[in-house]
C-alpha cells in the first residue's frame, strides 16, 4: 500500500517508536518509589522538549490525550465570559466545543477573511478567538500573526489549532500574540494517545477532568506516558519539506491535467497537502477507486454507510458541487519517490473510467456502494 494520509495520522517516527516502547516499562510518575520517579523524569522531559519547541516555558505545557481535547480545553478554560468565534473551517474539534460561536468566514482561497474578523472584534464584548495554523483537509494556512495582532487590538484571546503544523515547521504563535495552541502527537509521528495545550502557567485554567490532580491541577487523569514520550522525541525529527512539496506539487500537477481541480490552490499551504476535486466523481467512489489500487488518502466528505455529506471546509470556501467531489492527498514524513508515479498511475486510471460515460459512472457508483456497504462503520473517510 501507498501511504499518504499523513494528515489523519504521520506514520510513527522511529525515535518515537523507541521512547514510547521504553516508557512501557516505566511506572506511574505520581508514585513516590524509584519506577514512579523515572517515570517522572521522562514525563518532565517530555514536557521540556515540547516547551522548546514552542518557545515556552515547561509549566506551560498541559499533556492530554490529542488535539480534540486541547482544543476543547482551550474553549472550556478560556471561554467563559467571552463571545467565541471560530473560523468556518476549523476541526469539528473545535466547531463542536463551540456550540453557537460565531463564525469567520473564509476567502474562496480558504484563507481567514480577516477583515470579516476586524468587524466580528469590533462588535462586542472581548472574545475568544479560535483558528487552525493550517486546514486539515487542503493545507491552507491562516495568517496567524496578523489574526493575533487585531485579537490584541481588541482584548481579544487567540486559541491556535496547530494539529497539522506542529513537527512539520516551526511554530511561533506564543512569539506571534496567540494565548494557546493545540498540538496531536499522532499528528506529528508520535503514538495516538497524547497531545498537549499549551498555555501559560500564569493563566488561570479550569479543567475539564479534575480527578488526581495531575498536570499542575490543570487536567487530571494519569498521563499516557508511552505516547508522551513517543510524542517529545517525533517532534524533534527531521522532515523533508523541500522534497515532499516538491512531490506533492507533481502529484498536483498531474491531476490537473486528467481534469481535477486543486482547492485552496493559490493560498499559503502546507507542503505536503493536495485536495484535489474531479467533478463530477463522488469523493467516496474516489476514494474506493484509489483503496482498490493500493492508494490511501482521504476526504473531506463523511461518507460512512454510504452516505456522502460535503466537507464544511470546501463548502465554506463556496466550492458548491465540488465539496463532495475533492479527495485528499497527504504525503507522510517518509514518502518516497516511487509514490507519484504510482498515485499518478492509478488516477489517471480512475480519470479515465469516470470519462467513459454515464453507463461506466452507473456501474462504479453500483460497485462503490456495495463496497461501501461492505465497511459499514469503518468510516472509511474520517480526517
Ligand atoms: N485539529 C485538527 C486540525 C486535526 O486535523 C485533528 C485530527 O484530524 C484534530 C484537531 C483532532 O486531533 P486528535 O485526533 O489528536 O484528537
Amino acid at each position: 500500500m501507498i501511504y499518504l494520509d499523513a494528515n489523519a495520522s504521520e506514520p510513527v517516527r522511529p525515535a518515537a517508536r523507541a521512547a514510547a516502547s521504553a516508557a512501557l516499562a516505566l511506572g506511574n510518575p505520581a508514585s513516590i518509589h524509584q519506577a514512579g520517579r523515572a517515570a517522572r523524569r521522562v514525563l518532565e522531559d517530555a514536557r521540556e522538549a515540547v516547551a522548546a519547541q514552542f518557545s515556552a516555558r515547561p509549566a506551560d505545557v498541559v499533556f492530554c490525550s490529542g488535539a480534540t481535547e486541547a482544543n476543547a480545553l482551550a474553549i472550556h478554560a478560556l471561554g467563559p465570559g467571552r463571545r467565541v468565534l471560530v473560523g468556518a473551517t476549523e476541526h469539528d474539534a473545535v466547531r463542536a466545543a463551540a456550540p453557537g460561536a460565531a463564525m469567520i468566514p473564509v476567502h474562496r482561497d480558504g484563507t481567514a477573511d480577516l477583515e470579516a474578523l476586524a468587524a466580528l472584534l469590533a462588535d462586542g464584548p472581548p472574545a475568544l478567538v479560535c483558528l487552525m495554523a493550517a486546514n486539515n483537509e487542503t493545507g491552507v494556512r491562516h495568517d496567524i500573526a496578523a489574526a493575533a495582532r487585531l485579537c490584541a487590538a481588541h482584548g481579544a484571546l487567540l486559541h491556535v489549532d496547530a494539529a497539522q503544523t506542529a513537527g512539520r515547521e516551526p511554530a511561533p504563535y506564543l512569539g506571534q500574540g496567540a494565548a494557546s495552541i493545540a498540538i496531536s502527537g499522532h499528528k506529528l509521528g508520535g503514538p495516538m494517545g497524547a497531545g498537549a495545550l499549551i498555555v501559560s502557567a500564569a493563566r488561570a485554567l479550569a479543567p475539564m477532568l479534575r480527578g488526581g490532580g495531575q498536570e499542575q491541577g490543570r487536567r487530571g487523569g494519569t498521563p499516557a506516558l508511552p505516547a508522551i514520550a513517543g510524542l517529545a522525541a517525533a517532534l524533534g525529527a527531521e522532515y523533508d519539506t523541500a522534497a515532499i512539496a516538491a512531490w506533492r506539487d507533481e502529484i498536483e500537477a498531474f491531476c490537473i491535467a486528467r481534469g481535477g481541480i486543486v482547492m485552496g490552490e493559490a493560498a499559503p499551504r502546507l507542503p505536503n497537502t493536495a485536495c484535489i476535486a474531479l467533478p463530477g466523481v463522488r469523493a467516496d467512489l474516489q476514494l474506493i477507486a484509489l483503496d482498490t489500487a493500493g492508494i490511501a488518502v482521504s476526504a473531506g466528505a463523511a461518507c460512512s454507510s454510504g452516505k456522502l455529506a460535503a466537507s464544511h471546509v470546501l463548502a465554506a470556501m463556496g466550492a458548491g458541487s465540488l465539496a463532495g467531489q475533492a479527495i485528499r492527498i497527504s504525503l507522510p514524513w517518509n514518502v518516497t519517490a516511487d509514490a507519484v508515479p504510482a498515485f499518478c498511475a492509478a488516477y489517471g486510471a480512475m480519470a479515465d473510467r469516470a470519462s467513459h460515460g454515464a453507463a461506466d459512472g452507473a456501474r462504479l457508483a453500483r460497485e462503490g456502494t456495495l463496497r461501501l456497504k461492505d465497511r459499514e462503520g469503518v468510516q472509511p473517510c474520517q480526517k
